[in-house]
């Protein structure tokens, strides 16, 4: 098969739960993160309580004459009011501003230094200040935050384990679904029978033996020209044809398991012959079938052969009285349906006996056949001849009107009375001619046409009689 075309259901669990895996690791590894940040924050304000700290205390400038006036404050936005400030810190506000501190809620680290800031409010809840605490990162006990690094690690690592043990085992189950993938085609592609997937408007896969058969590399190639198979089905009674009773050929086939389904297919100048057999396929998305083409085109030339050697006279090549059953009946029927008219001629050669008994049965089979030649060159292509009898012929002639059959008579008459046949001197028929009427059957027609020939051998032979 070149185009799988359809996944089974494992192959579909198996992309889900990868597409789940990969969203699951992903909010892990957000959440480790972000869970990491505010551990870190929350531990290291946590060890401020334990070490040495400096505090920033601000006062809004509105509250200046607040302040003692012997002593000059530091202004940074806010009136610096605590004393023996390291000046580091104040430098640090003076870089920064007092608002990038403040407007942060919770920790801010800047330059070596981690700050948490408070607001300063008066007892009607007004603000009119900030505190805010500096600690330099470099007097943190860092082991708690070690410890939860590493515990971070072990964590990740087991999850980073467990992952790839996951994408072990659907790697495996992967390549297993493959193998078992080209098992199977290897299996589809090794039957000399054509296998075809359609869904019913076009095909959409199928394997080697499809492309051998139609000599195309792909399946677009074949797909550029044909939609479906059944574009070169040929219409045929007994063969399929692209719909059914209103219903799609491979349906058709799908729903009538019990019937052999055959199709005739013409494909550069070449007639072949393939049985059908159609299946469902378990797919949930698609209406799939499964076509199955197997090659009968040696058998059924063959079967035709001997179909068309049962209807056929040996000695002459023209129809025999199976054939002649057959086709009355058919065309009885037919001139019935559609009202159409049906003339019969029977003839039958004169003093045959005497013939045979003269010059020997070889020289009348020669009569026989020369006669049939004859006979045969003035009839029409819708004409049906045949020999029911040793020197008894029927022709069957439809949409034929009895003035029409009887002028034929009267010139395949004449024409077989001026036949030369050597070593005989003449040969002649008597015709009977007769047509269809409404209350016919088989037997009464036959009836009145024999009734027409014998007229004409009583009334002195050589000669057509219509009844
Ligand atoms: P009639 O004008 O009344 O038809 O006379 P007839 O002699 O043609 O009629 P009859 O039925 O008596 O003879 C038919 C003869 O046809 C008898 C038979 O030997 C001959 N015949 C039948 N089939 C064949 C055949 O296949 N080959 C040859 N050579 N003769 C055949
Ligand atoms: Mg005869
Ligand atoms: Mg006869």
């Amino acid at each position: 098969m070149q185009n799988p075309i359809y996944k089974t259901k494992k192959t579909k669990s198996n992309i889900l739960m990868i597409a789940l895996l990969s969203i699951v690791g992903f909010l892990a590894l957000f959440s480790t993160i972000w869970y990491i940040k505010n551990k870190m924050e929350l531990l290291k304000a946590k060890q401020l309580k334990n070490n040495g700290i400096e505090i920033l205390t601000l006062m809004d400038k509105k509250y200046k004459s607040q302040l003692t006036h012997n002593i000059k404050y530091t202004f940074i936005d806010y009136y610096v009011v605590n004393f023996n400030l390291d000046k580091k810190i104040v430098k640090l506000v003076k870089e920064k501003g007092v608002n990038y501190f403040v407007n942060n809620k919770n920790y801010k680290t800047y330059k070596g230094y981690l700050t948490i800031t408070y607001p300063l409010k008066d007892i009607d809840g007004e603000n009119v200040g900030y505190y805010i605490i500096f600690e330099n990162n470099k007097n943190l006990n860092n082991k708690e935050i070690n410890d939860f690094i590493d515990d971070i690690m072990i964590c990740s690592f087991c999850i980073l384990f467990v992952l790839g043990i996951i994408l072990f085992i659907l790697y495996k189950n992967k390549s297993k679904i493959e193998n078992q993938r080209r098992y199977f085609e290897e299996i589809l592609n090794s039957t000399r029978d054509i296998i075809i997937i359609t869904n019913l408007n076009r095909v959409m896969d199928a394997n080697k033996a499809f492309f051998e058969f139609f000599k195309i590399k792909n399946l677009q190639e074949f797909l550029i020209i044909h939609y479906c198979i059944c574009d070169l089905f040929m219409e045929e009674e007994g063969y399929l044809s692209k719909e059914i009773n209103n219903q799609h050929w491979a349906k058709y086939v799908f729903n009538n398991q019990n019937i052999e389904h055959k199709i005739k297919i013409l494909l550069n100048d070449k007639t072949y012959y393939f049985s059908v057999k159609v299946q469902k396929l378990n797919n949930e998305d698609d209406e799939l079938y499964t076509v199955v083409l197997s090659d009968i085109t040696q058998i059924e030339l063959y079967q035709k052969e001997l179909e068309q050697l049962s209807i056929t006279d040996e000695l002459t090549g023209i129809g025999n009285r199976k054939y002649f059953n057959e086709n009355i009946e058919k065309e009885i029927s037919r001139a019935k349906r559609y009202k159409t008219p049906l003339s019969l001629v029977m003839f039958d050669l004169d003093f045959f006996k005497k013939v045979n008994d003269t010059y020997g049965h070889d020289v009348g089979d020669i009569v026989l056949k020369e006669v049939t030649k004859a006979v045969k060159n003035l009839l029409r292509n819708t004409d049906l001849f045949c020999r029911c009898g040793g020197e008894e012929f029927m022709i069957i002639m439809p949409e034929t009107p009895v003035i029409e059959a009887s002028i034929s008579a009267a010139r395949i008459r004449k024409h077989i009375e001026e036949l030369q046949i050597s070593p005989l001197k003449q040969i002649t028929i008597s015709i009977g001619v007769t047509q269809l009427i409404n209350e016919d059957n088989i037997e009464t027609f036959i009836k009145r046409v024999d009734d027409a020939l014998y007229k004409s051998k009583y009334n002195g032979r050589n000669q057509v009689s219509v009844l």
